[in-house]
């Protein structure tokens, strides 16, 4: 029996936003995912009430190399750690700051207490890894998936039955309604669709989402994904079309995701918590730049 720990982050003081996964092995714990450095101090809190520290983590699986995801890496790597994320992903974390440069443009001055900082991860400690690799930690074996849409540079990771979907597998918080995060600048709902399709031909009995925890019953997320995914993306289409600047979508859209929430039960704390963990003028600028490639052909 595999030992999965939950660990929640507490990114921006909310629970049940930003996961990262402690998996007992015969080799140590390994983590998938660190969550951003923001919420480093809280993740080491946590992996020590489990009884390791920071230094017994050797191994680190990350999805893909959003700040949410990947922010707090660095830090384990100074400690030794060796970071396993998809090729495409390596080049931005031995040099992130173009990666933080691009995110601070956005954020300013909110860039640090969101996010934090984020340092170079040396190349010998940095391995790249593909579609069907597997990779062995003692009695515990990872199988590698690679799943863009959500990013091109995304893998999901199967151990045993279970499945760990980063952001491919969506964003469903205390059971409420499953929903796709869409920032820029790599959305592209055929290829997330495709993603979605062969990670439900593996029958996962399981899936752990980082926009968070355990989720028992993988067809209800991935079906529930897939139409709010095209719900979202057509909503979006006719005001690219009509060449209307993501600030006035921004508020529209906000209304329109409310609406769904709302219908599916939610209170005003509890959609707050889903902005958090998947931000509303992230999607819009995800979905309008989605549909401009798809106009240019580009994809
Ligand atoms: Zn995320």
């Amino acid at each position: 029996m595999i030992k999965i720990h939950t660990l929640d982050l507490y990114f921006q003081k909310e629970n049940h936003s930003i996961a990262s996964y402690l998996i007992e092995t015969q080799q140590g714990p390994i983590l998938i995912e660190t969550g951003p450095m923001s919420t480093f101090e809280k993740l080491k809190e946590e992996i020590e009430k489990i009884g390791y520290q920071v230094k017994d983590i050797e191994n680190i699986l990350l999805t893909h190399i959003h700040f949410d995801h990947a922010g707090a890496a660095w830090k384990f790597a100074e400690h030794g750690a060796k970071i396993f994320v998809h090729p495409i992903g390596v080049p931005h974390l031995q040099h992130p700051e173009k990666l933080w440069n691009s995110a601070a443009q956005i954020y300013g001055e909110d860039m640090n207490t969101l996010w934090g900082e984020m340092k170079p991860i040396p190349e010998d400690q940095l391995d790249g890894v593909k579609d069907g690799q597997t990779i062995e930690f003692g009695d515990v074996e990872v199988e590698v998936i690679y799943t863009p849409g959500h990013a091109v540079h995304h893998n999901a990771y199967k151990i045993g039955d279970v499945i760990f979907t980063g952001d491919v597998g969506g964003v469903r918080i205390n059971n409420g309604p499953v929903v796709p995060p869409c920032p820029p600048p790599d959305i592209n709902i055929e290829l997330w669709k495709q993603s979605i399709d062969k990670l439900r031909s593996l029958k996962p009995e399981a899936l752990y989402l980082t926009h968070y925890g355990k989720q028992e019953n993988p067809n209800e997320v991935f079906d529930e994904l897939e139409i709010v995914l095209d719900q979202w993306a057509n909503y979006i289409k006719p005001f690219y079309e009509d060449n209307i600047p993501s600030d006035k979508i921004v508020p529209l859209f906000v209304e329109f995701t409310e609406k769904q929430f709302k219908e599916k039960g939610l209170e005003k704390d509890q959609i707050q918590t889903y902005e958090y963990a998947n931000p509303s003028w992230m999607s819009v600028n995800g979905l309008l730049r989605y549909w401009k490639l798809k106009d240019q052909g580009r994809i």
